[in-house]
């Protein structure tokens, strides 16, 4: 590999802790840095997940695009880019609220707070985990949002939570059984976690193989599925009660996949991939992303 990161080899199996491990693809951080990296499946429990990965990661985070994107854009992309944040700001409420009318919410990777702010407006009491400082504090100021670090999710009470959100989250935390371990006993005996991750098992994944955006090395360190990601919480006390699709994310995901294809009529090809991937994943509900509702078990 040419890259000058220190870089860690991982011995045990994030998920199972086996050591049993098969070589699954090679790919590179399309994204940012164009480094050479690796993913592994466990052979015990078929667990994909990033090897080796970097010792430190924060120079991965350093572009200035991974920010959510810039929230003073300009023209008809950006007017795409707020609609459509609009539109599944609105379809992650509706989905929460069908577990839980009201209450509160905690947002772990709550970003720049837009979410938050929806909630906080329909008379919830809002509370967001954001590790970058920029986005917490723009959250905190234009929001009026409680925002913490990381390490408060240690100090909150444990039992008080209706709501615990991670969106797209979980494949980035680097102790996944202490994090889950976490979000279960900060959670209500009735509360609910929801949790979006992308899907290796989709068929717009089987198509773009090492392109495929949303594996997003080395920021993405686990590569789940809907299998994996049950027997994960199955060993917290959780149990999967909805696996909600996210319908708009396989065109996403297709077109950023086209561009690292270096196709120029992306957002053509784009728009037919990602249908059709919505198209083969109606029949086994196995989307480009998925959003798991989860509850104690
Ligand atoms: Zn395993």
């Amino acid at each position: 590999m040419e890259q000058n990161t220190k870089l860690l080899d991982i011995h045990a199996c994030p998920l199972c802790a086996g050591d049993n491990f098969i070589h699954f693809l090679n790919t590179k951080d399309f994204f940012f840095t164009q480094e050479d990296f690796s993913l592994y499946k466990c052979a015990d429990c078929n667990f994909v997940f990033t090897n080796p990965v970097p010792t430190s990661i924060s120079k991965y985070y350093e572009t200035p695009d991974y920010l959510s994107h810039n929230t003073n854009g300009k023209g008809a992309l950006a007017w795409l880019y707020y609609l459509l944040r609009e539109i599944n700001i609105k379809r992650k409420y509706q989905l929460v609220t069908k577990y839980c009318k009201q209450g509160n919410i905690l947002d772990i990777g709550c970003g720049t707070g837009e979410l938050l702010n929806f909630f906080k407006k329909n008379n919830w009491l809002a509370l967001g985990v954001e590790p970058n400082l920029t986005a917490r504090e723009f959250a905190a100021n234009k929001y009026l949002i409680d925002v913490f670090e990381e390490n408060k999710l240690d100090e909150f009470d444990h039992g008080t939570l209706d709501v615990i959100s991670m969106w797209h989250v979980l494949e980035h935390v680097p102790d996944l059984h202490r994090r889950l371990s976490k979000v279960s006993k900060l959670l209500k005996d009735d509360g609910t976690i929801f949790i979006a991750v992308p899907n290796i098992d989709s068929p717009d994944s089987k198509k773009y193989k090492k392109y495929w955006s949303a594996l997003d090395v080395p920021r993405h360190l686990y590569h789940f599925t809907p299998a994996t990601f049950e027997h994960l919480i199955s060993k917290h006390q959780l149990k999967l009660v909805h696996a909600e699709p996210m319908k708009f994310d396989s065109y996403y995901v297709s077109m950023l996949s086209e561009k690292y294809l270096k196709n120029r009529l992306y957002f053509l090809s784009a728009s037919y991939y990602g249908y059709l991937s919505n198209l083969k994943a109606k029949r086994n509900n196995n989307y480009s992303s998925m959003i798991f509702v989860v509850k104690k078990d």
